[in-house]
């Protein structure tokens, strides 16, 4: 059965952070092809516009010749059906996230049966990471260098100053 798999890996990504790339790197061997799906989530007050953020992703990802960024302006599952994605993508770090995130593939799973979703572990130094983190270090003043790349380094700082 050489079922062509193809994941989505859905998120704010509100900036990239360490723990988002291991995820891609990790998640862009597990499946033929890994959509990276920047979503519009209404409840949430972004930092970078869906814009800056895709950009940023686009140069992460540079490396990889599996992985594509895109905006998902629409219903996770209704997105994935659209992409023939088999498969969603999710990270798990504290036990905190897995509520959240039971509810999420639970719901996905309800709405479209045909995609199931995948959970990779945190690797343990990236597993305290997250992007609101991030934003309240670099708010403060905090060296942000250990949880970002450099150029997002730089656009966060530029950011928060305006
Ligand atoms: P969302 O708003 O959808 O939660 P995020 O950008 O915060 O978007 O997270 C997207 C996905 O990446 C989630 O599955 C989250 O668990 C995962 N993730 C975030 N940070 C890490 C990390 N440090 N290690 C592993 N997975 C992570």
């Amino acid at each position: 059965m050489g079922m062509n798999k193809t994941g989505m890996y859905p998120g704010s990504f509100d900036p990239l952070t360490y723990g988002h790339l291991d995820l891609i790197d990790r998640g862009s061997k597990l499946f033929d092809t890994l959509y990276i799906a920047i979503s519009k989530n209404i409840t949430k007050d972004y930092l970078f516009t869906i814009d800056e953020r895709k950009e940023m992703l686009e140069k992460a990802i540079e490396k990889y010749t599996n992985v594509k960024v895109v905006i998902c302006d629409k219903l996770i599952s209704t997105f994935a059906k659209e992409i023939k994605a088999n498969f969603l993508l999710r990270g798990l770090r504290a036990v905190t996230d897995f509520e959240y995130e039971l509810q999420m593939a639970s719901t996905n799973l309800l709405l479209n049966p045909e995609v199931d979703t995948a959970f990779m572990m945190t690797k343990t130094e990236y597993s305290y990471f997250s992007s609101s983190m991030v934003k309240e270090i670099a708010r403060f003043g905090g060296d942000i260098a250990k949880f970002v790349p450099p150029y997002i380094a730089t656009e966060v700082y530029e950011k928060i100053k305006k």
